[in-house]
């Protein structure tokens, strides 16, 4: 990817309802967004010039919003016709989408009532990787200190962006250390996600388990990988999983749009090695993004 500062590229950024130069896109310093948190946003992709899931992830963003207090100025349909047509703008292939709504600069105060909902949606390029070999040599996890909040700590369910505050503190601290990333257990101790994606575990009874999702987000690749898996066969157990049973595992990935599926090669002291399980899913995913899934295994 290119070094270029995010705000300082050419191109096009859809702002309040319009196609506007994409160094235009600028915001005050007094926003109620950036001093309290109260913004949402979504990550999306697009492949071969289609957005994929693209409906799953505006209806995730009118969501959060809602979570947060607040509705969004624009409908869903107006919301997917300007993401397709911000790709088209600036001429994407393979790219990434970021949608981002905030609380505007009327009020400088807890209260917001009054404040405007502002919008906006970039793309840039994020080249596709499919069936990249590379990815098999599996991602080394920290095991973070921070916890995954309870549903009465913080509106859990919302992809806030106060909620990634513990998530840039942990992901730079395992970074520090030579690591990739971290997970995160929750506010029970359970296994919860890591700090941009979800975990799923082949244990040695030959299903794949991955946490219940009641207190961090329902990723959309982590449902669309357990309909894949669900169609080639593989049982998928959604249950509450401690840190302890992982040495049960007998492979391991991630799942979030960013990360597509993406083998782990450690959590902390433990260590594990991407095997079929893993070579299936990302092969499987890597179809489907494209349309392309047949719903057969074709693993080596
Ligand atoms: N958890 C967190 C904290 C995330 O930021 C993401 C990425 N949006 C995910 C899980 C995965 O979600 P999705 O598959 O919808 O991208």
């Amino acid at each position: 990817m290119s070094l270029i500062p995010l705000d300082a590229r050419e191109g096009f950024i859809w702002f309040n309802g319009e196609m506007i130069p994409w160094q235009d896109a600028k915001l005050h310093v007094l926003t109620h967004g950036l001093h309290y948190g109260s913004s949402v946003f979504e990550g999306t992709r697009a492949y071969n010039r289609k957005i994929f899931k693209l409906t799953e992830h505006t209806e995730r963003l009118a969501q959060s919003a809602k979570l947060l207090g607040f509705d969004l100025p624009f409908s869903g349909d107006a919301i997917n016709k300007a993401s397709k047509a911000v790709i088209e703008k600036n001429n994407i292939s393979d790219g990434y989408l970021r949608h981002v709504a905030w609380r505007g600069s009327e009020m400088m105060g807890i209260s917001a009532q009054k404040n405007t909902i502002h919008i906006a949606i970039a793309t840039w390029e994020w080249p596709a990787y499919f069936g990249a070999a590379s990815k098999m040599a599996g991602l080394k996890l920290a095991l973070s200190d921070w916890v995954r909040p309870a549903p009465n700590m913080a509106p859990i369910a919302s992809k806030a962006a106060g909620l990634y505050m513990i998530c840039t503190l942990a992901k730079h601290k395992a970074e520090a250390e030579g690591f990739n990333d971290a997970l995160m257990l929750d506010y029970r101790g359970y296994i919860a996600e890591a700090t941009g994606a979800n975990i799923f575990f082949l244990m040695d009874d030959g299903k794949l388990h991955t946490p219940l999702a009641d207190c961090f987000l329902n990723g959309i690749t982590r449902q669309t990988v357990i309909g894949l898996a669900k169609k080639l066969g593989v049982e998928v157990v959604e249950r509450h999983i401690k840190p302890e049973e992982m040495g049960k595992a007998k492979e391991a990935f991630l799942t979030g749009t960013a990360a597509e599926v993406m083998p782990i090669a450690q959590i902390g002291d433990f260590h594990l090695t991407p095997d079929k399980m893993c070579k299936t899913l990302i092969k499987a995913y890597d179809a489907e993004v494209l349309g392309n899934f047949s719903g057969k295994s074709n693993a080596a």
